[in-house]
């Protein structure tokens, strides 16, 4: 058999969801021909959802660009990669020598891998001494950045989605998991086929919340004050976890005092004291519970306050730093992590360390051999959008398409 027919399998990640699904794209006369799941992968154990079985489709689409596109007169012209990069370097160049750092914007995809969006934000800094980069988690869970570094240090999740099922308490928090991330939501089906029990808080009836024992349909933005209602009848009960508050724990005589003005909140929740306290008891009697949430939770106003409280809830329970327990965002895109991890954020490079700190600007300057870092906080996604024909003059877009999304 010549090498042209034989057919190889590239190990690669599912472009969709924040599931992250290890998949093998099936390449045949360097033309890829379809997929099949990767079958030692822990996360999706062989299976793959209907976007992923055909995430291969596009890859040689008509529709796709395969050489770049400069707009000359008000129409595209196909151009060369060497008559472009020297466009764009150019334009990037007098706009920054015009108007400054603050008149360039950088956004990054989270569908993009660790090192194009750590490049990015190093092009954006080294490159312009602008802290104008943001990604796309800004309009998804850039809360649960913020909020689960607020409250456990780390804006990460605690505990893999596997490990739900080790849990005796599934508490599943604005999300829809059987269909927006299918594989995490096998998890939730597997969890209840093997008796844990699952309360779905959500305003709608979803297929999750379906599946659920308990649906505790709340009005809509009410998150914190429901949160807080369960923490309050929770202490009230001698249900939270002393020695774990005492030994890790800050803060915890002001939240009490915060939470007792949320006893009785069905006026604002629409969800009745009795249905308050059954859920806030059993998610602190259970020997091990997970909170697991999506965009119901972050796509708010109050998206990081939001997360803050199920941190809170699980903090209060000593729900942290073992299997079965913690808290878990479900993520949209399938780098949403990585994209923050990296650095692409106005206030911080990769690894969350500030910009605004002096040492760490000095370490990066090292790093980097530059000197003139910006201690900023740059302009986030929404604010250069805002921005755009004012203080922002020109905008690298890598991966994204904020004009539909
Ligand atoms: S669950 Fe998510 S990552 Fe897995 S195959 Fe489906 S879309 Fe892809």
């Amino acid at each position: 058999m010549s090498e042209s027919n034989l057919i190889k399998y590239v190990q690669t990640t599912c472009p969709y969801c924040g599931v992250g699904c290890t998949l093998n794209l099936v390449v045949k006369d360097g033309k890829c021909v379809g997929v099949e799941a990767y079958k030692r992968s822990p996360i999706n154990d062989g299976k793959l959802c209907p976007k992923g079985v055909t995430c291969w489709e596009h890859v040689h689409s008509p529709d796709r660009l395969t050489s770049p596109l400069i707009k000359k007169n008000g129409k595209f012209e196909e151009a060369s990669w060497d008559e472009a990069l020297d466009l764009v370097a150019k334009k990037l160049k007098e706009t920054s020598d015009k108007y400054g750092p603050k008149g360039l914007g950088f956004q990054t995809s989270c569908r993009t891998v660790n090192e194009d969006c750590y490049i990015f934000q190093k092009f954006a800094r080294v490159g312009f001494k602008t802290n104008n980069v943001d990604n796309c988690a800004r309009i998804c869970h850039g809360p649960s950045v913020a909020g689960l570094s607020l409250s456990f240090g780390s804006g990460a999740a605690t505990n893999g989605f596997e490990d739900a099922l080790n849990a005796d308490f599934i508490l599943v928090w604005g999300s829809n998991a059987l269909e927006a991330h299918p594989l995490a939501g096998r998890r939730m089906v597997q969890a209840k086929l093997k008796g844990i029990p699952i309360y779905a808080v959500d305003p709608r009836l979803s297929t999750t919340a379906k599946i659920a024992d308990k649906w505790i349909q709340f009005n809509p933005s009410t998150h914190i004050a429901l949160a807080n209602s369960m923490m309050y009848w929770i202490i009230k009960a001698g249900k939270h976890d002393k020695k774990f508050i005492e030994e890790r724990v800050n803060g915890f005589d002001e939240l009490w005092e915060m939470v007792q003005k949320y006893a009785e909140v069905e006026d604002i929740t629409g969800v009745p004291t009795e249905v308050v306290k059954d859920m806030a008891y059993k998610y602190a009697s259970a020997k091990n519970a997970v909170i697991i949430y999506c965009l119901g939770i972050t796509e708010l106003t109050t998206g990081t306050d939001n997360v803050r409280s199920m941190g809170n809830l699980a903090l209060l329970t000593g729900n942290v730093g073992r299997p079965g327990v913690g808290v878990n965002p479900l993520r949209g895109q399938n780098n949403v992590q990585g994209a923050c991890d990296m650095g692409a954020y106005p206030n911080v490079y990769s690894g969350y360390q500030k910009c605004e700190v002096a040492d760490i600007r000095a370490k990066m300057e090292k790093a980097w051999g530059i000197t003139g870092l910006p201690d900023w906080y740059g302009a986030t996604l929404v604010e250069q959008i805002k921005q755009c024909g004012d203080e922002i003059k020109a905008m690298y877009i890598l991966g994204l398409n904020p004009v539909v999304s």
